[in-house]
């Protein structure tokens, strides 16, 4: 079986090898990018970005034709990737003034767009509100008042949901999980919060109650949180329907869909979340007679992770004998800080020897000063030498949008390929950038 073969669900779908014994992706040699647009370099598949997004869009809406997809931009968004999402007919999740105004410069449509965070700032709203944004997820009270006040300041009714707490522990890392009751995010259910902010936001004269959100954390293996949810919610809103009048228009149940990162981790398809969360919702809105919501599902990781491959060059390479073998690449916690913040495992490959067999078991470490600074503790790769190129799969999420400039050092160049063409959609850092707002 070749490296490919066995990292085959890991690659973007275009990923083949040439007959150099070289990695491609969308036609692309990557050891010629490497050369043309020097490393660390992040690749995005426009293929596999687009193929994500379809899917999500066909497998929910085929069961669930009132579904709304909105890409939560946290896991990474740029100009370019913003117009594909645009193009494909998605919407966008932003949590910042920095990511809506990335989506207002690729004119996604304001309707589509949903602001989330747990302290938006007033200066925050008031560009959300001016740019006319479709709706405003409130995290907790003090926020409610904010946005009233702002929305009758434009003289506008502002459509918001609610954040919801449910009270449900995923299991995931616990930097990751967002849906328990002792959590900085949402309004719990179980102490009255929830019932209080619906009550109030029904009677401000400047807001519109549209729905109610959940979101449970990220890298859910499983549906069943998101069937526990729906339960607690719908429930929820039937209540708040006999005692305040609430209807519910719109219903999210958040992102957190898994992927794949390691050969032996595989992940459930789009498809078994879609069916198990649309029939929950056809269910208990049946069993509680409450109307059908919009239902607006929203995917981050699962968008863009598998299209993103990370592209470093090997410099030293280090034996400690009988202990281990590190091989020092030109990147690292820098522009990955996800094994050292989360412990996250990841694979590797030697981009210029796809060909040979995994024979060694060496640390990937990047150049960071941080002895925590180990992209992959124990990769299963072929004989690195100085110079080789390794590529790290499943890079596209999370990586980029926590990128720093540790060390001074300079954020990636990013290309999107194509069809045999690579477009350069983030230049790479240069050391004037980096002093460009020092004032002396
Ligand atoms: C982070 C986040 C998402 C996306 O999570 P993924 O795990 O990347 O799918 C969706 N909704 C909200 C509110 C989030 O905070």
């Amino acid at each position: 079986m070749s490296v490919l073969d066995k990292t085959a669900t890991l690659l973007p779908d275009t990923a083949h090898v040439n007959g150099s014994g070289h990695l491609t992706i969308g036609g692309c040699d990557v050891v010629k990018l490497a050369a043309e647009f020097g490393t660390p370099l992040y690749i995005f598949d426009e293929a596999t970005l687009r193929r994500t997004c379809a899917e999500f869009r066909d497998e929910f809406g085929q069961r669930y034709v009132d579904t709304l997809v909105i890409y939560a931009a946290k896991a990474f968004i740029n100009r370019a990737l913003a117009g594909i999402f645009k193009e494909e007919g998605l919407g966008m999740d932003v949590v910042s003034g920095g990511e809506l105004s990335i989506a207002k410069s690729a004119d996604l449509p304001m309707d589509k767009v949903y602001f989330h965070g747990n302290n938006k700032s007033r200066e925050e709203i008031e560009l959300a509100v001016g740019w006319g944004i479709g709706r405003i997820v409130v995290d907790n009270l003090y926020e409610l008042s904010l946005v009233n006040d702002v929305a009758g300041k434009h003289k506008i009714k502002q459509d918001i949901l609610l954040r919801l707490t449910p009270g449900i522990d995923v299991r995931t890392h616990q930097y990751i999980t967002t849906g328990i009751i002792d959590s900085k995010f949402g309004l719990p259910i179980a102490t009255g919060q929830a019932e209080e902010a619906v009550a109030i936001a029904m009677s401000a004269s400047n807001l519109t109650l549209t729905g109610l959100h959940v979101h449970l954390g990220s890298l859910i293996f499983s549906v069943e949180p998101y069937q526990k949810a729906i339960e607690i919610v719908f429930q929820f809103a039937a209540e708040m329907k006999k005692k305040h009048g609430l209807t519910l228009h719109e219903f999210s149940p958040g992102g957190g869909f898994a992927i794949q990162y390691m050969r032996d981790t595989p992940a459930p398809n789009v498809a078994y979340y879609a069916k198990g969360i649309v029939d929950s919702i056809y269910s208990k809105s049946k069993e509680l007679e409450l109307n059908l919501p919009r239902l607006i599902v929203e995917p981050g990781r699962a968008i863009v992770g598998r299209a993103g491959v990370a592209i470093y060059r090997a410099g030293s390479v280090k034996e400690i004998p009988g202990i281990r073998k590190y091989v020092a690449v030109d990147g690292g916690m820098a522009d990955n800080i996800r094994p050292a913040l989360y412990g996250s495992k990841y694979e590797a490959l030697v981009a210029n020897k796809v060909n040979k067999n995994d024979t060694e078991r060496v640390s990937i470490v990047g150049k960071f000063c941080e002895s925590g600074d180990i992209l992959v503790n124990d990769a299963h790769i072929t004989r690195v030498v100085p110079g080789d190129i390794i590529a790290i799969p499943v890079s596209g999420a999370y990586c980029l949008s926590l990128a720093s400039n540790y060390n001074a050092s300079l954020k990636p160049a990013i290309v999107l390929v194509n069809d045999g063409k690579a477009r350069l959609i983030r230049s790479r850092e240069s050391y004037e950038d980096l002093m460009q707002r020092d004032v002396v």
